[in-house]
């Protein structure tokens, strides 16, 4: 899967110079940044935040507790970690979510979500997952939530993860996958080539990056090849939690030494 040795790369169906797919993801999101969260509410009818909800859940958070969000755009898993890292009573030592980003203005629209839910206390920083800019085992957990799937190397972005985790800590990566019956991914098909663009057209004004989208989608590795890709990154007892019939996977594996 090594998609980035080469000198072309995937953007959607298309086949793009490896060194030019970052810029054109980044002019997707800088795009869309303003329409994300609208967005992702009436795309997923609202079932995103249920996605979500179990992967922050899945992630199991304590008090004290030091957590990366990469690619985390507008914030909604680290505002629960916030909240969640924040010390208890018998706990001496609050904890620290970081959000992390490539784009800048997903970070900003980032930055006034979470002053809007309250959360005023985590660090923002403009990074690219492929080369974090962080001491090797500083993180308890890390999370990528519909990340992944736009990363140009995705290989060296799992190496990196797993690089700043503590031995003993988690990844959980939530992204997009392979729908389980074939039945329902036609009819899936149908929804997001048809249905999404029209959508991104109408809310966002930019039909193109929500076929870009659908596109980004389909060329993800399904539940196994991802699996794979993260035990060859070294992480260790991964298990992979199917939601919607597949159409969203939740991969948890942890770096163990
Ligand atoms: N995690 C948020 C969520 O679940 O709503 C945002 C997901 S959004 C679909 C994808 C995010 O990945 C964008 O904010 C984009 O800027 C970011 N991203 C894309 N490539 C990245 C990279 N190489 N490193 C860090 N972030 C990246």
């Amino acid at each position: 899967m090594g998609d980035a040795q080469d000198d072309y790369t995937h953007f959607g169906y298309e086949s793009v110079p490896t060194a030019d797919k970052a810029r054109r993801v980044g002019a997707v999101f800088t795009s869309v940044a303003s329409r994300y969260d609208v967005m992702n509410d009436l795309m997923s009818f609202g079932i995103h935040r249920l996605w979500k909800r179990f992967t922050i859940d899945l992630a199991g958070v304590t008090p004290g507790e030091v957590v990366l969000d990469v690619a985390g755009g507008t914030g909604d898993l680290t505002a629960a970690f916030a909240r969640q890292v924040r010390a208890d009573g018998g706990h001496s030592k609050p904890g620290l979510v970081v959000l992390a980003d490539i784009n800048a203005a997903m970070l900003a629209e980032g930055r006034r979500r979470l002053a809007d839910r309250g959360v005023v206390d985590v660090p923002l920083a403009r990074a690219n997952v492929e080369s974090l800019p962080f001491a090797d085992a500083s993180f308890d957990c890390i999370t990528i939530s519909f990340g992944l799937r736009n990363v140009t190397d995705k290989d060296a972005a799992l190496r990196s993860m797993r690089r700043v985790l503590k031995p003993g800590g988690r990844l959980l990566i939530l992204e997009f996958s392979k729908p389980l019956s074939p039945g329902f991914g036609k009819l899936y098909d149908q929804y997001s080539f048809k249905l999404l663009p029209l959508m991104g057209r109408l809310v966002a004004h930019d039909a193109d990056s929500y076929r870009y989208l659908a596109e980004s989608i389909r060329m993800h590795p399904d539940q196994a090849t991802l699996k794979r890709m993260m035990e060859d990154a070294g992480l260790q007892r991964v298990q992979v939690y199917n939601l919607t019939g597949g159409i969203v996977a939740v991969h948890r594996g942890y770096r163990l030494a």
